[in-house]
């Protein structure tokens, strides 16, 4: 188990779960440099553990040096396949990743495979990756409904991550966007979304006060709620100084819109009556 962060902006829980013996998930929780990972390793002998530790160190290392996002998980790629060519016991190593960079008040996004990034803010949890695998393509082109994608047996099938060598090639996700006051970002690995559905996460953070606070329940609520895999948690708040954002539109309930419409016709009646009786 990894302790809370020390530091004020992110706090990040990682568990190997109840069936697995090693933890193949690995984090990078910077703060101070505005850079957060987390990358789920896949592969025997320990591949996975060497993917996704790669990745952990490769990635702020190119970002560092001034290289581009997308670059820096390209370059990670590609010492992971170098890797796998050194030592044939590794072959098929490989690691999911999501990385958040951020620069002052805005970030940055970048994945490859099925771990996500949500972001959490005025209530509303919102996925801003989307999975690289075969069923996120077949829902997308609209051949399967969210409950069947959900219970999908390909649903661990993914398309790209970061050492696959697949003909495919590797896909690359980026996304741009601001922080408002009180945005959430939450980064977790395929543990923690296979065991809890989005409206289960979001009661989570809903009830939670603080981001280690909501980082340890999520981490035991994928736990209670079997475990499987290794499961891996981060959360990051808004910078202390980020703008106050827009709140969101609220609808109107039914009924006052139904007393609205009768107020109106009303209106409108009595009006024809007074004209008619001119
Ligand atoms: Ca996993």
């Amino acid at each position: 188990m990894i302790p809370d962060s020390a530091q004020p902006r992110s706090a990040a829980h990682s568990h190997s779960g109840h069936k697995r013996k090693q933890n193949q998930d690995c984090m990078h929780m910077d703060d101070s440099h505005g850079l957060w990972i987390v990358a789920d390793g896949m592969g025997g002998h320990h591949g996975g553990e060497i993917a996704s530790a790669i990745a952990c160190e490769e990635i702020p290392q190119q970002i560092g040096s001034g290289v581009a996002i997308e670059e820096a998980l390209r370059r990670a790629h590609q010492k992971i396949v170098m890797r796998g060519r050194e030592q044939p016991e590794l072959r098929g190593l490989g690691t999911t990743v999501v990385v958040v960079h951020e620069q002052g008040l805005n970030y940055e996004l970048a994945w490859s495979g099925d771990s996500r990034i949500y972001r959490w803010r005025h209530g509303q949890l919102t996925q801003r990756s989307e999975d690289h695998s075969i069923v996120q393509r077949m829902l997308k082109s609209g051949l399967l409904s969210e409950a069947q994608a959900r219970n999908h047996p390909h649903q661990h099938v993914i398309s790209s991550c970061l050492g696959s060598t697949s003909a495919e090639g590797l896909e690359i996700g980026y996304q741009q966007d601001a922080w408002e006051q009180g945005d959430w970002l939450l980064l977790c690995s395929d543990g923690l979304t296979d065991e809890l559905d989005d409206p289960q996460m979001a009661a989570i953070l809903k009830r939670s006060s603080d981001i280690a606070t909501a980082s340890r329940a999520l981490l035991q609520a994928a736990l209670d709620s079997g475990g499987r895999d290794n499961v891996s948690v981060a959360l990051i708040q808004a910078p202390a100084h980020a703008p106050q954002g827009k709140p969101p539109r609220r609808n109107l309930p039914l009924a006052v819109w139904a007393a609205l419409g009768s107020v109106l016709a009303l209106g409108l009646v009595l009006g024809v009556k007074f004209w008619l009786a001119r």
